[in-house]
């Protein structure tokens, strides 16, 4: 192997010897929340059915991609639950996979009637967004009227046996930040493992400011002041995780995206909606994989394209640089 080029075969490496392992698999990017940091209240243009990947499609590269090393499949959006059929998508992908680790990040809205296929197709587990314990204060970040309807749904999802669920919380300073304590309780009354995230530059509306990121250290001294919690993480993923020291149920974790980037430890890949191969969620370039597929291109082909993707994978996110520049696409457009 030359240094310019991405080895032919084994595992898919980058030029910084990272392992992508881990796809996240945008199967829409559609909506039926309206988040603030996400998405403008008008929503966004979507995009016309014909340009969305098929089940098929969708399967194809996947079973290139697991082929290729990729142990865990998360689908999201958009919000993937308003993709009609998605169980079958989820049965097709366990049918092909049955080790494969597959799981979902979602609103939640829908789940209470679609916990159950959803499990019984094969999802392993779900991720629920949930950035507000104050009914209002949810509906005006998600700009929904919609709590009670998705804490239904998260119970729907522990019936249905996709546990332990995770909740990502979005903290956006002066906006929820005082609701850390809060989550934490909530976390060991429920059992769910809540994640707090640093508000990224990716929202619709560009009116993410640095002023509003709250540092995860800080977030977690306040939860460990009132719970000594025990660090519970793999070091890959990046959500540094934590048990309450005291052994009640449930737990805490971070994605210090913008504070304590992972990015030297980053396993991950993207696929959009579209078929566009992403390997970062800030990137500039993405690889099309969807217009090689419909005329025709073989696996080998395809492995080339991917091959050569994750190989130019760049060091890192520069948020933190004056240099940045955010990505043309938002957080749903992506699939975050
Ligand atoms: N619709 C699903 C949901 O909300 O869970 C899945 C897609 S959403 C884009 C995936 C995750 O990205 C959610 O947990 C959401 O809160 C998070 N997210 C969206 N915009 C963000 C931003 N600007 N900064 C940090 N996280 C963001
Ligand atoms: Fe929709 Fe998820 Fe974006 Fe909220 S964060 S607008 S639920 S895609």
């Amino acid at each position: 192997m030359d240094g310019d080029h991405p080895p032919a075969s084994g595992p898919l490496l980058d030029r910084f010897s990272r392992v992508a392992d881990d796809l996240r698999v945008s199967v829409t990017d559609r909506c039926n929340f309206r988040c603030t940091y996400c998405m403008p209240p008008e929503g966004l243009d979507w995009l016309p059915r014909s340009e969305i990947l098929s089940f098929e499609e969708t399967a194809r590269l996947a079973a290139l991609l697991v082929r290729l090393g990729v142990s865990s499949v998360k689908l999201t959006g958009g919000e993937p639950t308003v993709r009609k059929d998605l169980p079958e998508l989820v049965a097709m992908l366990r049918e092909a996979h049955p080790g494969l680790e597959l799981s979902m990040t979602t609103n939640g809205y829908l789940l209470d009637r679609l916990a159950a296929p959803l499990a019984e197709a094969g999802l392993d587990r779900v991720t629920v967004s949930c950035d507000s314990l104050q009914r209002h204060r949810f509906a005006e970040m998600t700009r929904r009227d919609a709590f009670d309807r998705v804490l239904a749904g998260m119970r729907a999802a522990h019936e249905a046996g996709l546990s332990p669920i995770k909740v990502n919380v979005v903290v956006i300073g002066g906006v929820n930040d005082d609701e850390v304590e809060a989550f934490a309780a909530w976390a060991r009354e429920t059992g769910h493992l809540v994640r707090f995230i640093e508000y990224m530059p990716l929202d619709a509306e560009q009116a993410w400011e640095r002023a509003k990121v709250v540092p995860s250290a800080g977030i977690l001294e306040r939860i460990a002041r009132l719970h000594p919690l025990v660090p519970d993480g793999n070091g890959t993923e990046p959500a540094t995780s934590f048990r309450f020291a005291d052994g009640a149920q449930g737990g805490v974790g971070v994605i210090s995206s913008v504070t304590e980037p992972f990015c030297e430890a980053c396993n991950r890949l993207r696929l959009t909606a579209e078929g566009a191969l992403r390997t970062c969620l800030f990137a500039m370039g993405e690889t099309d994989l969807r217009g090689p597929l419909r005329s025709g291109a073989t696996d080998e082909e395809l492995e080339g394209m991917v091959r050569s993707a994750v190989w130019g994978k760049w060091a890192g996110h520069r948020i933190n640089h004056p240099d940045f520049v955010r990505p043309a696409r938002s957080m749903s457009m992506i699939g975050g």
